[in-house]
């Protein structure tokens, strides 16, 4: 089953220009990457130019490079309904929770009736 994401690692959206879903990535922290320790030993610049040198996979196995493509594009605003099913169902419920944790396009309609 599916582990669930360290809680200081940064849930990214990619949203696929073509088909407007959404996918779940997930951006972990340096020190969570054991296995390419030499992003744990470089900071600053360099370390941005390691992340953006590695490609983005999406929880549903999506290579990307949101950093470099037009086609798939890092968001915080989209509609629930945009969310990749398959990238959904491998979150534990705790991370399906925060993957709703994100800005809407009709924002208000989230609203309580405030104004009645
Ligand atoms: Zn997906």
């Amino acid at each position: 089953m599916s582990n669930q994401i360290p809680c200081d690692a940064d849930l990214m959206f990619i949203e696929a220009a073509a088909t407007g879903t959404v996918h779940i990535a997930v951006q972990y922290r340096a020190y969570h990457l054991n296995d390419e320790p030499v992003i744990e030993t470089v900071s600053g610049g360099a370390a941005l130019i390691a992340m953006a040198m590695s490609p983005t996979v999406t929880r549903c196995g999506k290579r990307t490079f949101p950093q470099f493509e037009r086609d798939h594009i890092k968001t915080t605003r989209f509609r629930d309904e945009q969310l990749c099913r398959a990238c959904y169902r491998t979150l534990t419920p705790a991370d399906q929770e925060r993957a709703f944790e994100h800005e809407t396009p009709d924002g208000e309609d989230d609203e309580p009736e405030a104004a009645a």
